[in-house]
């Protein structure tokens, strides 16, 4: 049955407000065990009375004033090992452990005082006899209940056990496979004080970790003195490893660190001795001397860790290996329970006044209990380190990137910011850019392509009345039926005729192109009917009125001169075939002759466009058609009577 005022609900309420919860004071059980018959049979007396379940009250011999002494919980002499696992709440502990606690049971007292006994029961019998299940200490019904806490928690949970011991301050695996060395302690800041090489066991049952605490007791070192037939020579410090995996967690970031999760670690300090009292010589005392050094240092830190300004104060935790193990279970996040454990004979009184101020004064050292971070936890903020990481790395290689693109590319420096701000919004610009622009010279082609076959069609119309109208012209002048018509007319267009369409020089009176003698044409001296765009060189220096264009055929000798003016339409005819070839306006140098004026449209003028030809095609079919009507209704006349709007007949 459960005590009322046991630490068990002290602790648990304390410890409600989560990890990170309130200062929690280190929880303190007296035990009191029993005179032993070697006492009783010297007649020594007890001093120790108990006074309800959490006071004790020294009573001096020979009427000395009592001291009273208040715990979490004083266990006399008549309680058995079940009454102290009970009223340690050591249950609780264990499931503090479970969820991710660092725990620390640690039994402190003289040497006989019963430390080990109330951790480990008596000693064994023989080799290989185990302690009666009624006299198990502490740690076995530990063990036992925690593996079957273990088998009906739903997550899987693993279970491991490390098992040392500090003997003349050298940590030595107790559970190494080999004979126990030497091993180091070191100190990260993520684990604190720690062991290296120490061996960590996996175990899945209470046998096998009975095995293993058989294993480390046989091993340990003890010796036999005044005080104590099996008194323990070194601290020894057993630690439960307890990882529940969940789904969601993840195995250890370093594969070097322990199994991250809970703890529960029990110490079994060696007991203070007076060498005298005890008889040490030799190699115990020695061990003795060890013993004790480590010991004061421990209570040197409980001391000053009671100093209100221990924040700002040294705790001089590495002054023993003893120390540096119980660093966090006396000063840092764990969850701590001591068991001061006394003798009631009074030939132990100095040493047991001495345990109790110990003990007094440890039950006042606080400790800050917290989880530590399990994998999960650390798992995001990881993350977000490695992220922003990458974003900076991300960030660099853009702006390499942009500036080899720059440097390639000569953008302007607005169009590098843009650039190094996104990237890929320049390269988003420059597809759509590129997409339009092709679209856009499709089009243009496809336009070039319809002007093309439009001009080709039109200059093939008027290419073919130009033929007509030189036919006409021919017959005008030579009068119908007296010379056959020009044979161009009747063949199709030979390869001359590709080339600029008919000038007719009117000086030569040839047809350029088939070489059939054409009309007299008159020309005024020094008249324009020819764009400027002839070589003067090539002209032999005649102003470029006077000479011909370059493909036509040479000037007869005694021909060089025009003795006839044209007429008006002569020279509507000239120019508009003119502007045809060079599409261009032609503008005459001298007056031309507009008796009346021209019938031109304006769209026949300037200009060099394609939409121009079906306009000047227009123009010549009228031109031809009038010079046809006008060849058909009025008969040659002589060179005096002829007026401005008529064809000159040939000579
Ligand atoms: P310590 O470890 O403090 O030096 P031990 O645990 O070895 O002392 O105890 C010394 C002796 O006293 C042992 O023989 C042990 O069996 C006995 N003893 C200690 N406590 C009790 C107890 N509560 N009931 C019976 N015997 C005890
Ligand atoms: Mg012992």
């Amino acid at each position: 049955m459960e005590e009322r005022g046991s630490p068990d609900g002290d602790l648990a309420r304390s410890l409600e407000q989560g990890p990170e919860g309130p200062e929690t004071p280190i929880q303190v059980v007296l035990r009191v065990r029993p005179m032993s018959a070697a006492e009783l049979r010297r007649g020594q007396q007890s001093v120790l009375h108990c006074s309800g379940t959490r006071t004790l009250q020294v009573s001096p011999p020979g009427g000395g004033p009592e001291v009273a002494f208040r715990f979490g919980a004083v266990l006399d002499a008549a309680r058995t090992q079940e009454d102290v696992f009970r009223a340690c709440g050591v249950r609780r502990l264990g499931e503090l452990a479970l969820r991710g606690f660092s725990c620390t049971v640690f039994t402190f007292g003289q040497t006989g005082s019963g430390k080990t006994y109330t951790l480990t029961g008596p000693p064994p019998q023989g080799e290989g006899v185990p302690v009666p299940p009624s006299l198990a200490g502490i740690m076995q019904r530990t063990f036992a209940w925690l593996l079957d806490r273990v088998q009906h928690l739903g997550a899987p949970v693993t279970l491991r056990a490390s098992y040392l011991e500090i003997y003349n301050e050298q940590v030595r695996d107790l559970l190494s496979l080999g004979s126990p060395r030497p091993l180091p302690v070191r100190w990260n800041k993520t684990r604190g004080f720690y062991v290296e090489q120490l061996r960590v066991v996996e175990f899945g049952s209470l046998e096998a970790l009975m095995e293993l605490l058989q294993t480390g007791l046989s091993r340990r070192r003890s010796s036999a003195h005044t005080l104590n037939q099996a008194s323990s020579r070194s601290h020894a410090l057993l630690t439960i490893y307890i990882s529940r995996q969940t789904a969601q967690q993840m195995p250890s970031v370093d594969p070097g660190e322990p199994p991250v999760g809970g703890k529960l670690c029990f110490v079994d300090l060696a007991g203070s001795e007076k060498v005298a009292a005890t008889g040490s010589r030799g190699e115990l005392m020695l061990e003795a001397n060890s013993i004790n050094r480590s010991l004061l240092a421990l209570g040197h830190c409980i001391s000053l860790l009671l100093d209100p300004q221990r924040k700002q104060s040294h705790i001089p935790f590495r002054d023993s290996k003893l120390t540096k193990l119980l660093a966090d279970s006396l000063g840092g996040r764990g969850v701590t329970l001591m068991v001061a454990c006394v003798s009631p004979s009074a030939q132990c009184l100095p040493e047991t006044l001495s345990t109790l101020r110990y003990a007094s004064r440890a039950q006042r050292v606080t400790t800050r209990p917290q989880a530590p971070k399990s994998p999960v936890a650390k798992q995001p903020q990881r993350l977000e380190t490695e992220m922003l990481q990458l974003q900076e790395e991300n960030r660099r290689l853009q702006f390499q990137l942009d500036q080899m693109d720059c440097k390639a590319s000569g953008l302007s420096g607005a169009r590098v910011a843009w650039a190094q701000r996104n990237l890929y919004g320049m390269l988003q610009e420059f597809m759509l850019e590129n997409e339009r622009l092709r679209k856009e010279k499709s089009q243009l082609q496809n336009s070039r392509d319809l002007a093309r076959n439009e001009q080709r069609i039109l200059a093939q119309q008027v290419h073919a009345l130009e033929r007509r109208l030189l036919s006409a012209c021919y017959h005008h002048q030579q009068g119908p039926g007296l010379t056959p018509p020009c044979p161009c007319l009747m063949a199709p267009a030979p390869p001359c005729h590709a080339l600029p369409p008919l000038y007719s020089c009117p000086c030569c009176h040839i047809c350029p192109l088939c070489r059939v003698p054409l009309a007299h044409w008159a020309c005024l001296p020094g008249e324009h009917h020819l764009p400027q765009v002839l070589d003067p060189e090539a002209s032999g220096g005649r102003p470029p009125s006077a000479r011909p264009p370059p493909w036509a055929p040479p000037c007869s000798p005694g021909s060089a001169k025009c003795p006839r003016e044209r007429s008006h339409s002569d020279w509507t005819q000239t120019r508009v075939l003119a502007e045809m070839l060079t599409e261009e306006e032609v503008v005459p140098s001298a007056p031309p002759l507009p008796v009346r004026p021209p019938k031109t449209s304006p769209g026949l003028r300037g200009g060099a466009g394609v939409p121009n030809l079906a306009q000047r095609l227009e123009a010549l079919r009228d031109q031809i058609g009038s010079s046809l009507r006008r060849g058909r209704s009025q008969p040659p006349c002589s060179e005096g009577a002829r007026s401005p709007g008529q064809v000159l007949p040939p000579h």
